[in-house]
């Protein structure tokens, strides 16, 4: 498997670097072609939800990944990539840093990097996976939008980097959390679970598509999946949903 990163493509605007990777990926692009954006104009997060992206103040990049692994094991790759994130941040830049299920990375209980992997799957198995990354790095004060929900490493650190030179720190950590995830997914599960608050005896309320449903977390499954014990004392896999905080429980 060649090095993530061995080939960076490097673009001044695009709209979304996962689209950008994604035509790259159907056109054969190996794994570890990454796509590099100075700036997004339609940067997305998850159900269609717009990921602001201003000019050289964030990393905008996408990762091709072809992991040999089933459709229904692809969520190691969603946790290994905000391990990757977040151990760069903890460990490049000694924030104090948090994940909330599945991939968000906070410093200061605040959003700063967001994940998106899209895989594209064909007869039951997996033709590419594209783990699209933002992380604000370098703004002095966030959108008025999302002022009181997101953070970047300026405001944390006060510290200004090159996306590039993130970029460097971060894909010598994400080809490391990838090689693990394929080969050995228990490291990258316990790795994920010790970095999370939220692992563990949280008590959230999940919405997913049609339902809302509390209870407290007791760790993830083999497969990614978070552990739910309902008020009831029935444990839930949950595959997928918006986990929030309950107030006035921990
Ligand atoms: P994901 O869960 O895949 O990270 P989300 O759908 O949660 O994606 O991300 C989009 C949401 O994040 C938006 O609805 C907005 O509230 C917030 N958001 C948008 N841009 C940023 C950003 N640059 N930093 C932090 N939060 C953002």
């Amino acid at each position: 498997m060649p090095r993530l990163g061995s080939a960076i493509l490097r673009y001044e605007t695009v709209n979304s670097t996962n689209d950008v990777a994604r035509d790259y990926a159907l056109k054969g692009a190996p794994e570890g072609t990454v796509i590099l954006a100075e700036q997004q104009t339609a940067g997305r997060g998850r159900l269609g939800r717009k990921w602001e992206s201003p000019a050289g103040e964030g990393l905008y990049a996408s990762i091709i990944l072809r992991p040999h692994l089933k459709p229904f094991e692809s969520a190691i790759i969603t946790l290994a990539s905000a391990v990757a994130v977040a151990e760069t941040l903890a460990l490049d830049f000694e924030l104090v840093v948090d994940i909330k299920w599945p991939n968000d990375v906070l410093a200061s209980g605040l959003k700063i990097c967001g994940i998106l992997v899209e895989a594209a799957i064909e007869g039951g198995a997996i033709q590419y996976v594209v783990t699209g990354v933002g992380v604000n790095l370098n703004q002095r004060e966030m959108p008025e939008a999302i002022r009181e929900t997101a953070t970047s490493l300026f405001l944390e650190a006060g510290r200004h980097i090159a996306p590039e030179d993130f970029l460097k720190l971060l894909l010598v950590r994400f080809d490391h959390k990838y090689r693990a995830a394929l080969e050995t997914r228990d490291e990258i599960l316990r790795e994920w679970e010790n970095l999370s608050t939220y692992a563990r005896g949280r008590a959230v309320t999940i919405t997913s598509f049609d339902e809302t449903i509390t209870g407290t977390t007791r760790g993830l499954t083999r497969h990614g999946g978070l552990i739910l014990e309902l008020d009831s004392g029935e444990l839930r896999e949950i595959i997928t949903g918006e986990v929030s905080l309950r107030t006035g429980a921990s």
